[in-house]
């Protein structure tokens, strides 16, 4: 089967939902490829939860830095669920909002089909070769992004990259995330006070393993559930995919470690159970793809400023250690954001493809900011814009009129 669109956005996480959502609003005829059965990314198949900080204050005034189409997801979710909360949300309602905003702005989408091939002549990719549901398929495009998370497509198109830190590649730590239902939340929290130092005293005793320095858990919308971001792989290679077995192996036994600590341990917990682990370990970090600019720590630090900005953020520098214990933080004051250039989204070498989310060029320490949700979200829309402009004007990718596109940006709350 052989299809040709204006663009393909391989990955459908909040980098490639909110990059196909922005180019079909502008008229470009867009297929979105996901591996997965749903919309939603780490959100959805690593139980990702909840969206961390995305807005700042300008004159005592709250401003969202994320974009038009995160809000509009948050809105519709809030809508569904009639409530307002613009941090903690249900992953089965985002599925199905997300499959209605596709549909609603024209989007085509292909599930359950994992991209395997790059063909491409002279820097410009032709098309890519996928695995669909029961099928072998070879989709054709003029324009690429690459929201894989890992920079898949990037790779299979023979792109250079960096892996985790530039010393020893290392990468931020993977974690499976999941949930405890049974809980007597009320008798858990007030007893709450206890449960870290219980489990520092546990873990200097060698009775738990899991080298976190404390147990990280949100609350979540079902009663007496909880969400447990608290698991911890150190030292293996998430793109390799032996590695990636070991890591789901052993943090399956923590999982259960850390069950077995709790129930045994902290009150509110007597009748817990594991209601559910995500299908894939989460993965913070991995291949990050050497564009034209790499974001530096030093230009988070510097709030720097470029002239083709394309998105902002003000996460915190949020560094899970690589090697163990311990979690680095360099928390961004209100009415502080740093900007992020087009040309981190502009692979080397490459004139059609772009790369959206959190593997666009950063460094280890920059990545470990503008990799939440929101602001992948935001990149993503505005990777979106950019095929946009390239097919409105008929030039490659690399070659767009950047003003034209910070203008298209402006006009969906894009604070650039
Ligand atoms: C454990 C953990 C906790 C985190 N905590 C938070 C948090 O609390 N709040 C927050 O805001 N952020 C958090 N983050 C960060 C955030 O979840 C991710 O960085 C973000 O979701 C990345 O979005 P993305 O769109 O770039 O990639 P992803 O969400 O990873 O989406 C990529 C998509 O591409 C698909 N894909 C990959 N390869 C292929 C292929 N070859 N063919 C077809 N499809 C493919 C995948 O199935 C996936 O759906 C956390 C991350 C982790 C791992």
């Amino acid at each position: 089967m052989k299809k040709k669109y204006d663009l393909i956005v391989v990955g459908g996480g909040f980098a490639g939902i909110c990059a196909a959502i922005s180019a079909a609003k502008n008229g470009v005829d867009v297929l979105l490829i996901e591996r997965y059965n749903a919309l939603g990314g780490a959100a959805v198949h690593a139980l990702v939860t909840p969206f961390m900080k995305y807005h700042t204050k300008i004159d005592n005034q709250k401003v969202n830095l994320c974009g038009s189409i995160f809000t509009e997801i948050v809105d519709e979710m809030n809508r569904f669920l009639d409530r307002n909360d613009t941090m903690i949300f249900d992953e089965e309602v985002l599925k199905l909002v997300l499959n209605r905003m596709a549909q609603k702005y024209g989007v085509n989408l292909l599930f359950n089909t994992t991209v395997t091939e790059v063909f491409a002549e002279n820097g410009t990719i032709t098309s890519v070769k996928a695995l669909g549901k029961s099928a072998v398929l070879e989709l054709s495009a003029d324009y690429f992004i690459d929201a894989t998370g890992d920079g898949e497509l990037s790779m299979l198109a023979g792109c250079s990259y960096q892996l985790g830190r530039p010393k020893d590649e290392l990468c931020q730590p993977m974690t499976l995330c999941f949930r405890m239902g049974g809980v007597d939340l009320k008798r858990f929290y007030e007893n709450y006070k206890m449960m870290n130092p219980l489990y520092k005293a546990f873990q200097e005793k060698g009775l738990i393993k899991n080298p976190r320095e404390d147990v990280l858990m949100f609350d979540n919308l079902n009663d007496g559930v909880l969400h447990f971001n608290s698991t911890r792989i150190v030292k293996k290679n998430p793109t390799d995919p032996f590695e990636v077995t070991q890591a789901e192996i052993e943090a399956r036994e923590q999982v259960f470690e850390l069950h077995k600590f709790l129930k045994e341990n902290i009150p509110g917990f007597e009748n817990a159970r594991v209601l559910s682990t995500a299908i894939q370990i989460g993965i913070r970090e991995s291949r990050k793809i050497s564009g034209d600019y790499t974001l530096t720590e030093e230009d988070l630090l510097n709030l720097a400023r470029f002239d083709d900005a394309i998105a902002v953020a003000n996460y915190d520098i949020d560094i899970h250690n690589p090697e163990g214990k311990g979690t680095s933080h360099h928390y961004f004051k209100d009415g502080e954001w740093y900007q992020i250039p087009y040309r981190c989204l502009l692979p080397k070498g490459q004139n059609n493809l772009l790369v959206a989310g959190r593997c666009i060029s950063a460094t280890h320490e920059a990545q470990a900011s503008l990799r939440i949700m929101p602001y992948c979200a935001e990149i993503g829309q505005a990777a979106g814009a950019a095929a946009s402009v390239a097919k409105e004007s008929k030039t490659p990718l690399r070659e767009i009129d950047v003003k034209s596109l910070q203008a298209l940006l402006r006009k969906e709350d894009f604070v650039i």
